[in-house]
């Protein structure tokens, strides 16, 4: 059988590819290497705004819904704050994405899993996708493999990315869930150079990690276990610890090649300031299909709108959070108590917490701060490009270590 469309990779980008191609009436095959239900190192932080680009709901998979964040700095001090409405659902990436799959299988998409990708042909409209023992052949391609994804390169492209190095682990409390994490997650900030690290509570465990510049190097795991005592469980109690990459898009990591389309953390497509890669693999899932679904029906002749969608639509967005993300790592402690301590007033509505939660929720977005703060933003457009991340990295690894 020939495919319209062959996605690699069941993760929220390629499931979800996968389901909005399969409702479009393109006939569809998921591949994955793994056989779901299967984990993924994530803290599992499913932002309101990324919930919503989903038609349905994800209740079946949320294991706790959190308003509000409990802020330390550099393990000491700090503060909480809280949100009237949820920010965030928490949920286990091996369920999340199980369910995200089903739902692309309900939709009409062919699940194959096991099967890795391994050599791919490509001529101008169509694919030959070899998996060891079988062959598969489609119209289209959809890169969906992840941070260590092959599938671009094995169809001969160049995918630069640059890389956050994060390290997590879980630990069951015993007795009671603690009632500090019923509702809200531990973040703190300054510890590592451009990062941070977290507690994201689950339904029965604690999921805690720390992800940063990866100049951090062998001392990321003598910090992360620093992290673990100063929420008060001991680093023998851990299970699950594994450390693992979050991509961050060059302006050279390519969208599009021909009859191939990347999604997903494949692009690179993470927003620097927070870590959040769930939005943007389902945001360019999305995407995706609605411009192979013109292309196929012949209605254009490319997929060159959607690198023009991502391009217009989701890269100035990251841009806007690495631009944030450069600025509040100069002084983390500084600006969080600036911005999201107290106030609600202009400066909370304007860059503080007032915005922070309307942002999380997908009630606004970055580029209307930047519309807000024009005349500063202009600046920070011509200092901070998108190819300025290393050299915003190189400052917070000299003046931060
Ligand atoms: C420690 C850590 C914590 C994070 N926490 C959060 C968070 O709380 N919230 C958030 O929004 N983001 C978080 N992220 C980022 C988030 O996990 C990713 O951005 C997101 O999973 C990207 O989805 P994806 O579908 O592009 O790729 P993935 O979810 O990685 O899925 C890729 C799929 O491709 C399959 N695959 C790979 N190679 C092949 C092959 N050759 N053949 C077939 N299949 C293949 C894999 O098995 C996998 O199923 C975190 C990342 C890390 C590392």
């Amino acid at each position: 059988m020939r495919y319209d469309v062959i996605v690699v990779g069941g993760g929220p980008a390629g499931s979800t590819a996968a389901r909005e191609c399969a409702a479009r009436g393109m006939s569809v095959l998921l591949l994955d290497k793994a056989t779901f239900p299967r984990d993924k190192p994530c803290g599992g932080g499913i932002t309101l705004r990324a919930a919503r680009l989903l038609p349905f709901d994800l209740a079946p998979v949320v294991e706790r819904s959190i308003r509000g964040l409990d802020l330390t700095f550099s393990r000491r001090g700090g503060f909480a704050r809280d949100a009237a409405q949820p920010l965030f659902h928490l949920v286990q990436r091996n369920r999340f994405d199980h369910f995200l799959v089903e739902q692309a299988v309900k939709a009409g998409a062919t699940l194959r899993e096991r099967t890795p990708l391994r050599e791919i042909e490509r001529e101008r409209s169509r694919v030959i996708v070899r998996t060891g023992s079988e062959t598969f052949e489609g119209r289209t391609l959809v890169a969906a493999d992840g941070a260590n994804g092959e599938t671009a390169k094995r169809a001969g492209l160049t995918v630069p990315r640059w890389r956050i190095l994060a390290l997590e682990g879980n630990v069951t409390p015993s007795g009671r869930f603690p009632e500090r994490w019923q509702t809200r997650v531990g973040i703190d900030l300054g510890a590592v150079p451009g990062g941070y690290h977290w507690l994201f509570p689950k339904g029965d465990h604690l999921n805690i990690g720390i992800g940063g510049l990866p100049s951090v190097g062998s001392a990321l795991r003598r910090k992360f276990e620093e992290a673990v005592r100063s929420y008060g469980f001991d680093p023998a109690a851990l299970w699950g610890v594994r450390a693992a990459p979050l991509p961050i898009r060059r302006p050279d990591t390519p969208l599009i090649h021909g009859n191939l389309l990347l999604v997903g953390d494949a692009a690179g497509l993470v927003d620097l300031l927070t870590g959040e890669g769930i939005y943007g693999a389902i945001w360019s899932g999305r995407a995706a299909a609605t411009h192979l679904a013109a292309h196929l029906d012949g209605k254009v002749s490319d997929l060159e709108g959607y690198r023009q969608e991502v391009e217009r639509e989701l890269i100035p967005e990251l841009q806007i959070a690495f631009q944030m993300w450069s600025l509040f790592h100069l002084a983390p402690a500084v600006a969080a108590n600036l911005l999201w301590r107290r106030s609600n007033g202009p400066l909370s509505r304007l860059i503080g917490w007032t915005r922070f939660c309307r942002l999380t929720q997908g009630e606004d977005r970055y580029r209307n701060i930047r519309k807000d703060l024009r005349p500063l933003w202009s600046i920070l457009d011509l200092v901070l490009r998108p190819a300025a991340f290393p050299f915003a990295s190189k400052i917070f690894e000299t003046f931060q270590r």
